[in-house]
């Protein structure tokens, strides 16, 4: 009999779910930010060190950030929002990354430039309140069957390809007794590699867990490649007689994951199934209001049941001022829910028009909504914190500069615009490779800082060039 471990009989069990993914786009916007672990601050003293994981100076902010991060672990930010308020490239979005990192793993950072909210396709408020669930995690506690057995067959199953040239394996066959009798598995050809290079022979007992992602449907049977992708240590031969029937699974899944799982049609739920599956027939297309409270009831009684547990992650929209009132408006009201996260906006402008209203105000930002706000302000670095940061982001890119160079790259840093010297670093290493070093010198500095412009300069230009036009 082939067994079947993916329509599995217990309908408490929790089916599994993908892990919190971030977008493309959202991965890049990290990897900027790949040196900064952390908020770095002290325990003793509860103060931003100096310098620590990853970050540099801007010390007041830090302190202010852990300030805020105890209040959301104390609930006490409810309704609440923070605002960073600062010139560019001071690490404001670097702050609201060392946030969600600081309140635990795992917790959503879902980075949204405000502008972002204006499509041609999707709702402004569809928009935001995507990004919202995206940053509600939620921590499940899963136990997962896992099937135990002696290997009893393993053999690879021929078959002529189709273009009669030769024979490929089809499956392997791998057949198990255990302790309710034998099992019989087919595997994907694809999985069989895997199989090999953990040396799984006949008479080895294994374990396959049930449940872990289903790649591929094999008549009765879903094999999870999972199962066999697990790293070397969760997927090797077990000693005899250790008897291990269940394992207790930690994932994190957003509220967004649970929406998409739960909005696809039929037969296409094999990537991301979900907990709440079972519970919602017949499956919707699309995600709709009603889907999403009908979700957040479901997630309600796990949380309720101590199943799971609710990880408000931190939404960070750049550019506030480029929000409109109706957005504030949805915001405002988002901000009460009890299922929100900490949301951090950021701007660097002062007092500017709101969009949508004709009214000027701090920036850009409505008078309701900046009364909920914890401010707080970021300042320009000098030139030691410059030279600082620029060597943890050479290090976190692997990137070598000679001496000289080095100190030209933080002059300009600290002259120009930190944000500018952290553009140079991959142009010049493209110079320094086109001249079939590795290692970055001066030249490579110089040479881009003629071929680039940084923001100032180029407004310069402009002007120069506008007003020449207008003599
Ligand atoms: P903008 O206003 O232009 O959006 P920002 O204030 O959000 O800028 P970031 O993007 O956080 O600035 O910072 C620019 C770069 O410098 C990032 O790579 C960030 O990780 C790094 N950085 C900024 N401040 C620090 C710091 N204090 N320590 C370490 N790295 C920093």
């Amino acid at each position: 009999e082939i067994d079947d471990p993916a329509t599995g009989t217990s309908s408490s069990r929790l089916a599994p779910m993908e892990e919190v993914k971030p977008t493309v786009k959202q991965i890049k916007r990290i990897a900027a930010h790949s040196h900064v672990k952390g908020l770095g601050i002290d325990p003793e003293t509860c103060e931003a060190l100096p310098e620590a994981a990853g970050f540099v100076g801007q010390i007041a902010a830090r302190t202010a950030a852990s300030i805020i991060v105890d209040m959301i672990r104390g609930k006490s930010m409810a309704g609440r929002a923070v605002l960073l308020a600062g010139p560019p490239a001071t690490g404001k979005t670097a702050i609201a990354l060392a946030m969600s990192h600081d309140l635990g793993d795992g917790v959503p950072f879902v980075p949204l430039v405000a502008s972002e909210v204006y499509s041609s396709e999707v709702k402004k408020t569809e928009v935001l309140m995507r990004s919202f669930r995206r940053a509600i995690g939620l921590r499940v506690k899963e136990t997962k069957d896992v099937y135990e057995g002696e290997v009893t067959e393993l053999s690879p199953v021929e078959t002529s390809d189709n273009s009669g040239l030769g024979k490929t394996i089809s499956h392997l066959l791998l057949s198990l007794k255990t302790a309710k009798g034998s099992k019989q598995l087919k595997l994907d050809p694809s999985i069989y590699d895997s199989v090999l290079k953990q040396r799984v022979e006949v008479g080895d007992v294994i374990y396959i867990e049930a449940n872990s992602g289903i790649v591929k449907r094999v008549g009765r049977c879903d094999v999870y490649a999972s199962e066999f992708d697990l790293e070397a240590d969760e997927f090797v031969p077990m000693p005899k007689g250790d008897v291990r029937k269940s394992k207790d699974i930690v994932q994190n899944v957003s509220l967004h994951d649970l929406d998409l799982a739960n909005a696809r049609p039929q037969g296409r739920q094999g990537d991301v199934t979900n907990i709440v599956s079972q519970l919602m027939a017949p499956k919707k297309t699309e995600v709709t209001d009603r889907l999403r409270s009908e979700i957040n009831k479901v997630v309600d009684e796990y949380i309720e049941s101590g199943v799971a547990e609710l990880m408000p992650g931190v939404l960070f929209i750049d550019e506030v001022h480029m929000l409109d009132v109706e957005c504030f408006t949805y915001l405002y009201r988002a901000l009460e829910s009890p299922m929100a996260p900490v949301v951090v906006f950021a701007t660097n402008r002062g007092k500017t028009t709101v969009r949508g209203l004709d009214d000027k105000s701090a920036h850009g930002i409505p008078p309701e909504m900046l009364d909920r706000l914890m401010i707080i302000p970021t300042m320009k670095y000098n030139e030691e914190d410059v030279r600082k940061i620029l060597i943890h982001r050479t290090e976190a890119e692997n990137v070598k500069f000679d001496e000289k160079a080095f100190d030209y790259l933080s002059r300009v840093g600290s002259e120009k615009s930190l944000r500018y010297a952290l553009q140079l670093i991959a142009p010049a290493r493209l110079c320094a490779q086109t001249c079939g070093r590795e290692l970055i010198e001066m030249e490579d500095v110089e040479k881009c800082t003629t071929l680039f412009m940084d923001r100032s300069e180029s407004l310069k230009k402009a002007e120069e060039t506008q007003q020449r036009l207008a003599a």
